[in-house]
């Protein structure tokens, strides 16, 4: 049976597929979801099925308040952080979540991932932020909805933006990473991973390494994203 969301379903299984190719997932501790924004749906992969035996046709369909629109298996279980990100963040196209372990590492340690050299710079200006551990009420309520809730704040506390910084690490879990796709949601998540594993061996060999200054912050970040960027073809 055809549907209506067989390209979204297709981008968001892909997507699936590369963060699994990437070696960021786990077992099944993975998720990628691609959005439709004229329809107001987004697609997310099915809850604990192995990647090796997904297929287009199992991705979920839902809007941004979690009813299932299309689908017969039950979505991720982290549907609802998705969703709530959708719903408040309007320009984002996919996010993924994973358990890959540098990222895991720093958000264990509840720390941000200082900007220490110029892969960094090439995709942000700013530490990648840390946000704390959910509080009990937020856990013992609807959580993978206050999930959402605990990024978002993270994000206006600080005032960053989910334009300019397109990950998070959220404290005692894990990673997310977002982008105008889903394809660029796992690139991203690829970048935190690998930013992360150069950051935690910077801190082994020279455990007082200073900050990137802000010269090369600024012509790393501009030449790729700033008005006159000259990186790629
Ligand atoms: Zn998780």
């Amino acid at each position: 049976m055809s549907s209506k969301y067989e390209a979204l379903k297709h981008e968001c299984f892909e997507a699936n597929i590369a963060l699994n190719d990437l070696g960021l997932v786990i077992y099944t501790f993975g998720n990628v979801s691609a959005v439709d924004r004229n329809n107001k749906v987004f697609a997310i992969k099915p809850s604990g099925v192995a990647y090796e035996k997904l297929r287009p046709e199992d991705m979920v369909i839902l809007d941004y308040d979690n009813t299932i629109i299309e689908g017969t298996l039950r979505p991720s279980s982290d549907t609802k952080t998705h969703a709530f990100l959708y719903k408040n963040w309007d320009h984002i196209g996919g996010i993924a979540h994973t358990h890959a372990t540098y990222s895991v590492a720093w958000a264990q340690a509840q720390r941000d991932i200082p900007i220490f050299g110029t892969t960094h710079a090439d995709h942000l200006t700013a530490d990648i932020p840390c946000a704390s551990p959910m509080g009990d009420a937020l856990i013992e309520g609807d959580y993978e909805h206050n999930t959402g809730i605990q990024i978002i704040d993270c994000f206006k506390e600080r005032g960053l933006s989910p334009k300019e910084v397109e990950m998070v690490l959220l404290g005692n879990h894990g990673p997310f990473a977002w982008g105008k796709t889903a394809a660029k949601a796992v690139y991203n998540s690829k970048v935190l991973e690998t930013v992360a594993h150069m950051a935690y061996l910077t801190l082994q060999i020279n455990p007082s390494a200073p900050r990137l200054k802000d010269s090369l912050i600024k012509k790393h970040y501009e030449r790729k994203h700033g008005k006159d960027a000259y990186y790629g073809q």
